[in-house]
C-alpha cells in the first residue's frame, strides 16, 4: 500500500493506493484544510485513523508540496510549517518518503494518463525520446521539466513561474506598465494564476464591472471572472481572460524553449480545464508558437491539457512507485 499526498497552502489531498499493472489504483482519497493542522503528520495521522489504516501496512510514501523542495525540505509559507522527509521518516517509521515540488509529482503521472484524461490543444509530432514539460496555474504558476535520456524519465522541479514576464503586444506592453509602478519586477505568476486573472480583471476595466459583483479580494473572484468571460458576460471580462489565456501560451511556449520539450508540453493546473473552450480558441497556441526562429520546433510540439483533476496525488504514488 501507498500514502500519497498533494500537499497545498489551502487544502492537502491524502490518497491511499494499491500497486496495479498500468497505474496505482487509489482506494481512498480524502481532502483536509492545510491551515489546521500543525504540521503534514497530524494530517496524516487524521486520514490513516479516519480510514482504519495503519502505517505499518504502508511500503511506501509520496508527498507533492507546493513550493521549492531543498534537500527533502519544502516550507508552506503560508500556515508556517516545513515538510520535511527526515521527520516523515521517523513520524510513519518508513525509510521510502519521498517530498516533491507539486509540479514534480505532476510530471510523474504524466506516462499513467489515459487519453481520456488530456485534451489536446496541437497534435505536433513528438519525438519518442525528447523532453518533456508541464505549466499549471492554479493559485501560483508552477513548472517542471522532464528530463528524457533513452528509457529515463526523470521530472526536475523548476520555479520558471518566477520568471520575469516578457510583453509580447501592445497591450502587453500595457499590462506591464501598469504592473510595473514603482520598478518592481513582474513575474509571469503575477499574470497566469488565480491572482493573475483578477490583475486582468482590474486592467480591461476602466469601469465598474456589471458582471463580476463578488470582492476582488475573495477566493471565488477567478472563478466567477471566468465565468462572466466565458458566458460573455462583459467585454472586458473577455478581454481579461483572452489576455490570461495569451500569456498561459507564452509562459508554455517559453518553457518548452527552455526544456526543448519535442516529446511534449502538458498544461495541468486547476484553471485550465475550466476554461479549456478559450485555451481551444488559439489564443493560447498563437502565445505558444508565435516566435520567429523557433516557429518550426514549437509547432512540433504535442501540447495537451490535462483534465484529471488528482493528477498531482495520481504522480506522487507513482513517483512512490518508482522510488520502492
Ligand atoms: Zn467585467
Amino acid at each position: 500500500m501507498i500514502l500519497a499526498g498533494d500537499v497545498g497552502g489551502t487544502k492537502t489531498l491524502l490518497g491511499l493506493f494499491e500497486r496495479s499493472p498500468h497505474r496505482p489504483t487509489c482506494t481512498a482519497v480524502r481532502s483536509f484544510p492545510t491551515a489546521q493542522f500543525g504540521n503534514l503528520g497530524d494530517i496524516i495521522s487524521a486520514f490513516l485513523g479516519a480510514e482504519g489504516a495503519s502505517a505499518d501496512r504502508l511500503e511506501g510514501a509520496c508527498f507533492g508540496v507546493a513550493g521549492p523542495v531543498v534537500e527533502g525540505r519544502a516550507v508552506l509559507t503560508n500556515v508556517g510549517w516545513a515538510v520535511v522527509d527526515a521527520d516523515l521518516r521517523r513520524g510513519l517509521g518508513l525509510d521510502r518518503v519521498r517530498v516533491l515540488n507539486d509540479l514534480e509529482a505532476t510530471a510523474w503521472s504524466i506516462p499513467v494518463l489515459t487519453p481520456q484524461e488530456l485534451e489536446t490543444l496541437q497534435d505536433g509530432e513528438p519525438t519518442p525520446h525528447g523532453n518533456l514539460a508541464v505549466i499549471a496555474a492554479g493559485t501560483g504558476l508552477g513548472m517542471a521539466i522532464v528530463l528524457r535520456q533513452g528509457e529515463t524519465y526523470q521530472p526536475i522541479a523548476s520555479e520558471g513561474g518566477h520568471a520575469d514576464f516578457a510583453p509580447a503586444t501592445e497591450r502587453e506592453m500595457a499590462l506591464l506598465e501598469s504592473l510595473n509602478v514603482g520598478g518592481g519586477r513582474v513575474q509571469w505568476e503575477d499574470i497566469v494564476s488565480g491572482r493573475g486573472l483578477v490583475t486582468l480583471h482590474r486592467f480591461t476595466h476602466t469601469r465598474p464591472c456589471a458582471a463580476v459583483t463578488t470582492d476582488l479580494d475573495a477566493e471565488i473572484a477567478p472563478a466567477a471572472i471566468s465565468a462572466a468571460a466565458l458566458a460573455h458576460r462583459c467585454a472586458a471580462c473577455v478581454e481579461a481572460l483572452d489576455l490570461f489565456a495569451s500569456a498561459y501560451g507564452s509562459a508554455a511556449g517559453n518553457l518548452a524553449l527552455t526544456a526543448v520539450a519535442t516529446g511534449g508540453l502538458y498544461v495541468g493546473g486547476g484553471i485550465a480545464p475550466k476554461v479549456l473552450s478559450v485555451l481551444q480558441g488559439g489564443r493560447f497556441m498563437t502565445g505558444f508558437t508565435d516566435r520567429r526562429r523557433m516557429r518550426a520546433l514549437l509547432d512540433g510540439i504535442p501540447v495537451r491539457v490535462i483534465l484529471a483533476p488528482e493528477a498531482g496525488l495520481l504522480g506522487a504514488a507513482t513517483a512512490a512507485l518508482h522510488s520502492t
